[in-house]
């Protein structure tokens, strides 16, 4: 833990250290992970963010679908030599990035691969932008915050109404009922969750204008890249 956070007034998060991981050799492990309510300079100033984040980072590249104008969104940047981030298992790097294309996401699913710690390529991308789409007005990046990575232990669960919970993990909850998701990129259904994020995942940040439309992670064992899609109750 940064022991920046320790100082924030008014914050109640709860904390968890990296020796409360325990998992079992067949289990893969769930987290929820909560917004830091303390924006971070969208260009490191003089707040050195942590290796994990929520936001925009100015430094990744191939946001923007090769044909297209408006980018997808950064969510998510997990550090996988933080072994809470290693116990998920996303073998793409030593940076995973959750991206999501909420300007075009109207039912379809999309794929992209990591070309490096710093870039994206879209592998699968069949999405039209619509400029009143989720809702109009919505921000091209998302504020970059800390984020605080709980290890939950038992069956993770979203309580009724939570529409600002990240999970991690396999047993992600989902509103949808699934058996697996073929990849957007090779069709391989050796695809597995990695997240659901909610639709007001940080302070101030309203994605959908809509409670109850989630964003979704999968990862393909087989080609090693990330398919996302929405999903709504
Ligand atoms: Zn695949």
């Amino acid at each position: 833990m940064s022991p920046r956070d320790d100082a924030l007034p008014g914050l109640a998060l709860r904390d968890v250290s990296v020796e409360h991981v325990e998992l079992g050799a067949d289990r893969l492990a769930n987290y929820e992970v909560s917004v830091v309510d303390r924006a971070l300079s969208d260009q490191g100033g003089d707040a050195p963010r942590g290796a994990s984040f929520f936001g925009h980072d100015p430094k990744l590249e191939g946001l923007v679908p090769f044909g297209h104008k408006l980018p997808a969104h950064l969510v998510l940047t997990l550090d996988s030599s933080d072994q809470r981030v290693a116990a998920l298992n996303i073998s793409v790097g030593p940076v995973i990035r959750l991206v999501h294309p909420y300007y075009y996401s109207q039912g379809e699913s999309f794929s992209y691969h990591h070309q490096g710690e710093n870039q994206i390529e879209f592998t699968n991308f069949r999405g039209v932008a619509d400029g009143s789409w989720p809702h109009e007005g919505l921000a091209s990046t998302l504020p970059a915050h800390d984020i605080k990575i709980l290890v939950i232990k038992g069956k993770p669960q979203r309580k009724w109404g939570d529409c600002s919970t990240i999970f991690m993990g396999n047993d992600a909850p989902t509103v949808q009922n699934y058996s697996g998701r073929k990849c957007a990129a090779c069709s391989a259904r050796e695809t597995r969750l990695i997240a659901s994020i909610p639709s007001r995942p940080a302070p101030g940040v309203n994605i959908w204008n809509n409670d109850f439309v989630f964003a979704l992670f999968w990862f393909c064992e087989k080609c090693k890249a990330i398919t996302t899609h929405n999903e709504c109750d």
